[in-house]
């Protein structure tokens, strides 16, 4: 393939799916990982409204940590969503208004995570790809996917993800502790894995998912064990058949973590806050010949777009990235669903290949800020005459980051 070139708009996804896996297979597939298949949440605004009018708070606090049976859960399953853009933070934080309040605390208790996760990847960029304040163990690929075992728990866990592109909260930890503090394989490696597959894999909340559960941040491990699963999702063990010598009968053993020595002084202190939370107003600069969208503000409502409604926009599948992710095809599939949306609402171009090399030749570029490193690296090649704002739930401040608690202690302005 030639370093860049146009692709037609994907079919619009109201109807069959497997148009769209198709146009993946064909445009994208050599990039894509596992088979071609979609995950049943399907991508686009129309379905991230839906599921946004249909969410109803009520029980969250009592059943968000349930994993079966399904009826049973109470987590909204609006990640994905969230992660592209397709439903802000201050939105869905605004919606469940008026619900029973300790449902309520502790859901917006959740959307703060996502955003403290945020915050820590804006400031922190590259450098949560480490351990940031104890010694986790890193790098130490497995042997064989330790998940895919005998073990219910485990295998349906795998199976979900895979299928799904979803996991509960709960069963992420389960998997991750699995992983780390059980078999002692570096966790670098299931994040990578978690994020292929993940319709909401950010590096934003799956580093400090990851992080937390093996002891990154806090110093202490999430051990998991066959407690856990007979209380959030008792069916499992009745069909295991490892039932009777269940490999996680008994907590992991415990290693403590040694403190790191050398903690990167950006937890406790931004010296560029402005820097990292983007800008305050649009910064206008000239014309614009498109709105360049990125996969992080894929929404109806993503600023750079509402700006300029005559402006067409613009997408990049960045080959070099999407090569070395190797993502899987319901993660692909969710996006082009996504985009297909948006081109039937106003003029698209869809490109695949190198993303300064593409929109290099696009012209000057509308863009909403992105809190992300892949961001400042492309956007500092490019004419990016109109910057819009990022629509933060909380804007940075440069206080500690060093924990949520000591992150919600500093100050911050509400947006
Ligand atoms: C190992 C591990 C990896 C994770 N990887 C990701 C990831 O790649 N992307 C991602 O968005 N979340 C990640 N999380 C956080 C959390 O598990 C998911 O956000 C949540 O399960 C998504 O399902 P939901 O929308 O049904 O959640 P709900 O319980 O309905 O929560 C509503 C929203 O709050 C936010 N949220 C909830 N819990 C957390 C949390 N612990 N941390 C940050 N945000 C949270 C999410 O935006 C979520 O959509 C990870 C957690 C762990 C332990």
């Amino acid at each position: 393939m030639s370093a860049h070139h146009e692709l037609p708009i994907p079919p619009e996804t109201s109807g069959d799916r497997e148009a769209v896996v198709s146009w993946v297979s064909r445009y994208l597939g050599d990039l894509a990982s596992g088979d071609p298949a979609a995950a049943p949440t399907r991508g686009g605004q129309s379905a991230a409204d839906a599921a946004l009018d249909s969410f109803d708070v009520t029980g969250y606090a009592r059943r968000r940590n349930s994993v079966l049976p399904v009826q049973r859960r109470g987590a909204s399953r609006l990640s994905a969503y969230i992660r592209h853009g397709l439903l802000t933070l201050p939105r869905v934080y605004e919606h469940v208004q008026g619900g029973p309040a300790d449902d309520v605390e502790k859901f917006r208790d959740e959307l703060l995570w996502q955003e403290y996760a945020r915050h820590l990847y804006a400031r922190l960029g590259t450098a949560t790809r480490k351990s940031l304040r104890f010694a986790a163990r890193e790098e130490h690929p497995p042997f064989t996917n330790p998940w895919d075992t005998d073990a219910a728990c485990l295998q349906e866990s795998w199976r979900e993800l895979v299928d799904h592109g979803y996991l509960t909260n709960q069963a992420r930890m389960w998997l991750a502790s699995h992983w780390t503090v059980r078999e002692g394989w570096g966790w670098r490696d299931g994040e990578d894995l978690f994020f292929r597959h993940l319709l909401d894999g950010s590096r934003a909340a799956n580093r400090s998912g990851w992080q937390w559960t093996v002891g990154a941040l806090t110093g202490k491990q999430y051990g998991f064990s066959r407690w856990q699963v007979r209380k959030r999702a008792p069916e499992l063990c009745g069909r295991c058949p490892l039932s009777e010598s269940c490999p996680i009968e008994d907590w992991p053993a415990e290693h403590p973590l040694e403190p790191r020595s050398m903690v990167d002084p950006r937890m406790r202190r931004d010296e560029d806050v402005e820097a990292t939370a983007g800008p305050r107003e649009p910064h206008i600069e000239g014309d614009a010949a498109a709105v360049w969208l990125t996969a992080e503000s894929l929404g109806s409502e993503d600023p750079a777009l509402v700006a300029n409604p005559d402006l067409p926009a613009v997408f990049v599948f960045d080959e070099p990235l999407l090569r070395r992710l190797r993502l899987a095809y319901p993660r692909l599939v969710f996006l082009v669903e996504t985009i297909a949306e948006i081109a039937s609402a106003r003029e698209l171009r869809v490109f695949r290949g190198g993303v300064t090399e593409t929109l290099g030749e696009v012209g000057p570029l509308a863009v909403t800020f992105a809190p992300v490193p892949g961001w400042r690296r492309l956007s500092k090649d490019l004419e990016c005459t109109r910057v819009y704002p990022w629509p933060w739930l909380r804007r940075p401040h440069g206080g500690s980051i060093t924990s949520f608690t000591a992150w919600s202690r500093s100050r911050g302005s509400r947006r």
